[in-house]
């Protein structure tokens, strides 16, 4: 599977880290695909910060250089605040561009899921709905994370 990860702005010197290692363990957003299925990074980029006008063009160069699908990464799910974009962000890149997107890359830190469940407006973002593989994620690889 090739893949292009969309990174949240506010984290544009991000290297990359979590994301390579959920990656290679198959955890997080990566846990749909099967351990012996080869992945490979075709593109990684940043939504150019609020609101996000990179997700128009970039997408682009990703499908060119083969992405069968789109990453946006756990950052833009646990920021301080989550993104309040993500579903338009989606939605543009699977109607415009024709890629699925999966949202999530690495598993969300425990630490930050501690925290973003006592926000009042987390529950409201239904998170559960779009994020369900990194809200459902073993507790004990949340912690690893952190
Ligand atoms: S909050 Fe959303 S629009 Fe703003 S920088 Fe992060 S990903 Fe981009």
């Amino acid at each position: 599977m090739k893949i292009g990860i969309i990174i949240c702005g506010r984290y544009q010197d991000c290297g990359g880290g979590k994301c390579f290692r959920a990656m290679r363990e198959r955890v997080g957003g990566f846990a749909r695909y099967p351990q012996d299925e080869p992945l490979e990074i075709v593109g990684y980029s940043y939504c150019g910060g609020c609101p996000g006008g990179n997700v128009e063009y970039v997408p682009a160069e990703m499908k060119k250089n083969g992405a069968e699908v789109i990453h946006l990464a756990t950052g833009l799910v646990v920021g301080y605040p989550p993104c309040p974009r993500i579903r338009q962000f989606k939605e543009f890149i699977e109607k415009y561009y024709g890629l699925p997107v999966v949202i999530g890359t690495h598993p969300i830190p425990w630490k930050y899921f501690e925290a973003h469940q006592k926000l009042s407006f987390w529950e409201k973002m239904k998170m559960e709905e779009m994020a369900g593989e990194l809200m459902h994620e073993d507790k004990r690889i949340m912690k690893e994370y952190n």
